[in-house]
């Protein structure tokens, strides 16, 4: 299928055009024609699979076929996306603009962290389509800057992030206030049952469209664990700079705190670096990402909320230096890579302490990763493998009902070709590959 056969208009198909895309993703192929036909969706689908341009395009289309009643208050937008951060209402809203840089219609995004002033004079002077966090938009609908009695769209994005970051009540709030015969679109990466109650509670009889697994990562990423103590991780990362040149490197750490010292670290050992998290003013926010997009930093340090909706075509590669402890933020930091059918890396650096996080996401995986360790870099603190498989302890319920597992005996991974840590196919060259030796 090509766009052309949409039903698009001219406009917004010359706006698509000029991105160089002439067939859309399998999330595009199926949701426009529902977005454009009025219903409600339900979407299932990551980052990555082009699910912006999957609500983007239609919504515009259907703004251009209705005509502005002169009567309505300038304040009042005909569309509402609703995402859960800066980040990722910054990069909606440029979807907007690029996708509707042909229709004339007007749109804006409205967060926290910089000034309100400039939103407000933009708010008065009218829009069509209002992208924004939640917390910013309250504030906007209390000081009356915006009416939204005229929403004829809704798209609540990433509501799964939404639930995680504790806005549901504030979502609630604005969504009262929208008129009750709306289309409201909702995306969510996982369906967890509280998405599930809240998309039961806001959708009428939707079309249900899903275009990845459940918890399932993006299938061009490949993934692999390298098995290093925590206090040697710093080096093993400078290291593999050093050895493979690389460069647009998305690292997570889980705190601020880390994220900021091994940017530091990293930055004083020359490789160009910035750290990304909520206690860096918008502004540090919006150039780090700039830097990191236009390949001036070959490093970015990021926590998990504050890299939620980076957009970065073809990012090569995402290094957990540390792993979540929700096995689901896994998923959420590899979708950043292989994205739009490009293929990416994922590697994680996991020590002894983080066994039970490893064991968690592996069993949402529903597989074990490759893991390797790098001469030089080899774990001091290890524990012997059983001889006899015995169930793993569980510290925590499982997430999705499995049994726990144990490593089955003799099982080995063929080393990706080509894969950074390693030389060459087959064996790899310069690890050490222990396929009886899990470290769980
Ligand atoms: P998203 O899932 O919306 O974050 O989009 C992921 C990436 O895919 C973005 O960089 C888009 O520009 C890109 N993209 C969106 N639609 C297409 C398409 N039909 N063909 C190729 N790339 C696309």
């Amino acid at each position: 299928m090509l766009f052309n056969e949409l039903g698009l208009s001219a406009e917004i198909l010359r706006a698509v055009g000029e991105q160089g895309y002439d067939t859309p993703t399998p999330i595009q192929a199926q949701a426009i024609p529902h977005v454009l036909a009025g219903r409600d969706l339900e979407g299932l689908a990551q980052t990555g699979t082009g699910k912006t341009a999957a609500f983007v395009l239609p919504i515009l289309h259907r703004l251009m076929s209705t005509a502005l009643n002169p009567s309505q208050s300038k304040i009042a937008p005909r569309v509402l996306v609703l995402v859960p951060t800066r980040e990722l209402a910054a990069q909606v809203l440029e979807s907007v603009k690029v996708y509707g840089k042909h229709t004339g219609l007007k749109s804006l995004a409205v967060f926290g962290g910089v000034s309100i002033v400039p939103q407000v004079g933009a708010l008065r002077r009218g829009i069509d389509i209002l992208v924004a966090t939640p917390g910013r938009l309250l504030d906007h609908m209390g000081n009356r800057n915006v009416d939204l009695g005229k929403i004829q769209t809704l798209v609540l994005d990433e509501a799964d992030r939404m639930f995680d970051m504790g806005f549901i009540n504030d979502i609630r709030k604005i969504i009262a206030k929208c008129p009750k015969d709306r289309q409201t679109l909702l995306f969510s990466a996982t369906f967890a049952p509280e998405v599930r109650d809240l998309a039961h509670a806001v959708l009428r009889n939707p079309a249900l469209v899903e275009v990845a697994r459940r918890n399932a990562p993006a299938e061009m990423v490949s993934q692999s664990v390298i098995r290093c103590d925590q206090d040697k991780k710093k080096d093993l990362l400078l290291h593999l700079f050093e050895q493979h040149g690389w460069h647009q490197t998305l690292i997570f750490c889980r705190t601020k705190h880390g994220a900021d010292a091994l940017a530091k670290k990293l930055e004083q050992s020359g490789v160009k670096t910035a750290a990304l998290h909520g206690n860096k003013t918008q502004g540090a926010r919006t150039r780090a990402l700039a830097d990191f997009k236009s390949g001036r930093l070959a490093a970015l340090v990021a926590t998990d909320i504050a890299a939620r909706g980076i957009d970065i075509d073809s990012l090569p590669r995402v290094v957990n230096f540390e792993l979540p402890h929700v096995p689901e933020d896994y998923i959420h930091r590899i979708g950043r890579t292989g994205r739009a059918g490009s293929s990416g890396e994922a590697l994680s650096f996991v020590s002894l302490d983080e066994r039970i996080q490893l064991r968690d996401i592996e069993r949402l995986l529903k597989r074990e990763l490759d893991s390797s360790v790098m001469p030089g870099f080899e774990p001091q603190q290890t524990r012997p493998t059983p001889k006899v498989a015995t169930p793993v302890r569980r510290s925590s319920p499982s997430r999705n009902g499995e049994k726990p597992r144990s490593s089955p005996a003799g099982r080995s991974h063929p080393p990706r070709a080509g894969h950074a840590p390693r030389s060459g196919g087959g064996k790899p060259a310069g690890a050490t590959y222990h396929s009886g030796q899990r470290q769980r």
